[in-house]
């Protein structure tokens, strides 16, 4: 039998946003206690891990829940494992995924789907159906991370109406994304077009409704 001793490692940043890709060996296990993988964008440790006796334990920064969740594995079993993934316990997102690196990376694209179908039920009618309103693939990732952190915010109650309403809805448009309260119509734009845009959103740490910053 012919193990791998090499395993890509993918996993989006609750942080940046972004989704990060690392080639990991056990070499880089053995010795030492832990290793922390970093998000290639912001630096962040998104991913620890670390053995004990003949098992691996995972430590996983979620971008859903912005809590550390951890998992097991056994390592004999793992560095045979064609795919390893692991979903987040609270929302059931796809966090983490390890593997050869071909597997890994269409296991993390099926993973990004999923979020963004979860996303459509938040009222987001994304990319899909826009398509070729949609004015470049630069946009379209801006778009997709500030959708990713404002899906964030509002899943850890960060989105929020002065009113006191929780029907807070999403509205996807080609530049921007629009929030407003269905209970007393308060609003809130936040542009998606450019880097700057997006710079902006991943220092957002909350929203309040009707309180305009920029203009
Ligand atoms: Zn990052
Ligand atoms: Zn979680
Ligand atoms: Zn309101």
């Amino acid at each position: 039998m012919v193990i791998n001793h090499e395993k890509y490692i993918t996993f989006r940043c609750p942080t940046c946003g972004l989704g990060s890709g690392k080639q990991m060996s056990i070499f880089e296990l053995s010795g030492k206690g832990e290793l922390e993988v970093k998000c290639e964008h912001c630096g962040s440790v998104c991913v620890r891990i670390a053995r004990k006796a003949d098992k691996l334990l995972f430590s996983v920064l979620c971008v859903a829940c912005m809590e550390w969740h951890s998992f097991t594995a056994n390592q004999k079993f793992f560095w045979g494992q064609k795919l390893t993934s692991y979903r987040c316990p609270v929302t059931g997102f796809g966090i983490l995924c390890i593997g050869d690196e071909e597997s890994a990376k269409k296991e993390q694209s099926a993973f990004d789907d999923e979020m963004m179908d979860i996303l459509g039920e938040l009222e987001a009618d994304f990319i899909a159906e826009q398509d070729d309103e949609y004015p470049g693939p630069d946009n379209e990732r801006v778009m997709f991370a500030i959708v990713d952190k404002l899906y964030l915010l509002s899943k850890t109650d960060r989105v929020n109406c002065p009113c006191g309403s929780h029907e807070i809805l999403f509205d996807i448009l080609n530049d921007r994304v629009h929030i407003f309260c269905e209970a007393c119509g308060r609003d809130a734009q936040i542009m998606a077009m450019t880097e700057e845009d997006l710079e902006k959103m991943m220092e957002t740490d909350e929203i309040l409704l009707g309180v305009t910053e920029d203009e």
